[in-house]
């Protein structure tokens, strides 16, 4: 028996013969309905030319100023990064801790993890670490929450708006463009195109 021919639906782990589908097609989980699969169109070329982008928003979006605060003839301006140290030296080190690794570690890791994988599988290049990237890159995926950052960074602005003039930086551009980048990474990211490409290389490498 080919195992690489079954799939297991996550909701209820009824076991699926495996259909080739195509690019509009929806496969549904016949117990629970659940979504296993939608074809994505290229979704390799296309993953691996955001990511290549992601990962050059990547600095200006965490080194670069977010938003510059001016109280009193003070200006003071913000990033993620000093973001997080001064929260770490206001005590506060459990939720620095958590923004950097959720708005900073774990995004870098997820783009950086899907440059390698999507370029490795667009040049057909065999790897023996390809499925355990694939594998960690599946879990780090829910970990990554920059949207969650913004909606701080919107509040804290609606919150001093009233008291101190506000410059936003280019940091934000490059933050709201990663944000958005990552979105078109999910959307187009085809788990099963990946996991078949994978297998694929293996065989051939083996052959
Ligand atoms: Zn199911």
């Amino acid at each position: 028996m080919k195992t690489s021919n079954y799939l297991a639906c996550p909701e209820c782990d009824l076991l699926l013969q495996q259909n080739i589908s195509v690019v509009g097609d929806k496969i549904h989980c016949p117990r629970c309905n659940y979504l296993l699969h939608r074809p994505r169109t290229q979704s390799v070329p296309r993953t691996f030319a955001l990511s290549l982008t992601g990962l050059f928003l990547l600095f200006p979006a965490s080194l670069l100023p977010i938003v510059g605060v001016k109280i009193l003839g003070n200006t003071q301006d913000g990033t993620i990064l000093s973001g997080v140290v001064t929260l770490f030296h206001e005590g506060m080190w459990g939720v620095s801790i958590v923004v950097f690794l959720s708005s900073i570690l774990f995004p870098m890791l997820s783009i950086v993890l899907s440059l390698l994988i999507s370029g490795c599988l667009y040049f057909n290049h065999a790897n023996r670490y390809l499925s355990v990237g694939l594998r960690i890159l599946q879990h780090i995926e829910e970990w990554a929450m920059l949207e969650v950052y913004l909606l701080g960074i919107i509040v804290a602005c609606v919150k001093l708006a009233s008291m101190a003039q506000l410059k936003f930086g280019f940091g934000l551009t490059a933050f709201v463009l990663l944000l958005f980048v990552t979105v078109m990474l999910a959307h187009n990211f085809d788990s099963t195109l990946f996991w078949q490409k994978i297998e694929a290389l293996k065989k051939n490498e083996t052959k």
